[in-house]
């Protein structure tokens, strides 16, 4: 039974469109991919979009999150991972409607290190994907702080990163370091990864810090960065222990509000991309190439802040 109806309808079918993968990632820890992650996950999902969680991290902050606290009998990403099983064998529902998981638990610190000698071993979980992404419009995959083969399986397997970033005294020079490894990361495992948006977080309108440290990504990011900025708010941090998305916490609360804007946001870029017809991974707006160039358009913004697409 979904204890957490928020949508009655979906639509009928997906067509033949394959979910857009978006790996959430930033190997620096506590910037908001778990949140970002559970609580745009259920925003996609009341938006009624079939939306898919992976958590690829071992510390399964997103499976508890989402209301599945420890428990040694479930299956995981694990499973799939290291011993090939199917991965609808290994999914749950996330008892919110239009929402499923692919849950983790601890043992996935351990196929970091089981992966190194597998064959393919940045291409498991891509492999993995393929017979189910015609079943979801999103497929949001959480990954952990670092950048080890877990995220490299996660970020092959993606069509976009989205890179929340902590509105915090340094955090250009974090995002920096990380668009370079992305760039490195399209000459070798991933030549289409773009990059979905730059999303600050915990942003404290109060602090001069936190408009400095958003003035400054807008500046050298340009339309990179998402439009939606997401605040610091209690509830968000609340949420998690109540084993439920802040939509289902304080819908009334900035923070879930700030979410709902994030799905619109992510929304209307794909509607717009499909728009445009067909994506060349060098042309694609947002690529990794042009975040490197400091305002150039990403071009899938809804209501746009720079250089539209090429
Ligand atoms: P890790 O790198 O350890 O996986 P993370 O990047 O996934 O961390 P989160 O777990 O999402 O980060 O967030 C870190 C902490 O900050 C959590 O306690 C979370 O509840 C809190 N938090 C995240 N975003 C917000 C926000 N916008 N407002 C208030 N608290 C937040
Ligand atoms: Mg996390």
């Amino acid at each position: 039974m979904h204890i957490r109806k928020i949508s009655a309808t979906f639509p009928p079918s997906l067509g033949e469109l394959l979910a857009r993968v978006i790996a959430i990632a930033n190997q620096k820890g506590g910037v908001g991919k778990t949140t970002t992650a559970v609580n745009l996950g259920a925003s996609l999902a009341a938006s009624e979009k079939r939306t898919l969680i992976i958590d690829c991290d071992p510390q399964a902050n997103a499976t508890s999150a989402l209301g599945f606290p420890k428990d040694p009998a479930r299956r995981t990403l694990y499973q799939t991972l290291i011993l090939a099983e199917p991965i609808e064998r290994v999914m749950i529902d996330a008892q919110v409607d239009g929402l499923d998981l692919i849950p983790s638990d601890k043992n996935l610190v351990g196929a970091a290190v089981e992966l190194v000698s597998m064959d393919q071993r940045e291409f498991r979980l891509k492999a993995a994907l393929e017979p189910i992404r015609g079943k979801y419009e999103f497929v949001l995959i959480d990954c952990p702080p670092s950048l080890d083969l877990l995220t490299l399986n996660a970020l092959a397997a993606s069509d976009a990163v989205l890179v929340p970033i902590q509105c915090e005294y340094l955090a250009l020079e974090g995002v920096s370091e990380l668009l370079d490894t992305l760039m490195r990361l399209r000459r070798t495992i991933n030549p289409s990864l773009a990059i979905e948006g730059i999303l600050l977080t915990m942003y404290d309108d109060r602090t001069s810090l936190s408009k400095q440290v958003a003035a400054d990504l807008r500046s050298f990011f340009g339309s990179q960065v998402f439009e939606t900025i997401i605040p610091r708010n209690v509830r968000l941090a609340e949420a998690p222990s109540h084993g439920v998305p802040v939509i289902f916490y304080d819908i009334r609360s900035k923070g879930a509000e700030s979410y709902l804007d994030l799905a619109k946001e992510i929304i209307a870029n794909v509607q717009k991309r499909l728009g445009q017809g067909p994506e060349r991974p060098d042309s694609r707006p947002g690529d990794a190439a042009s975040a490197a160039t400091a305002g150039s358009g990403r071009g899938g913004s809804s209501s746009g802040s720079g250089p539209g697409a090429p």
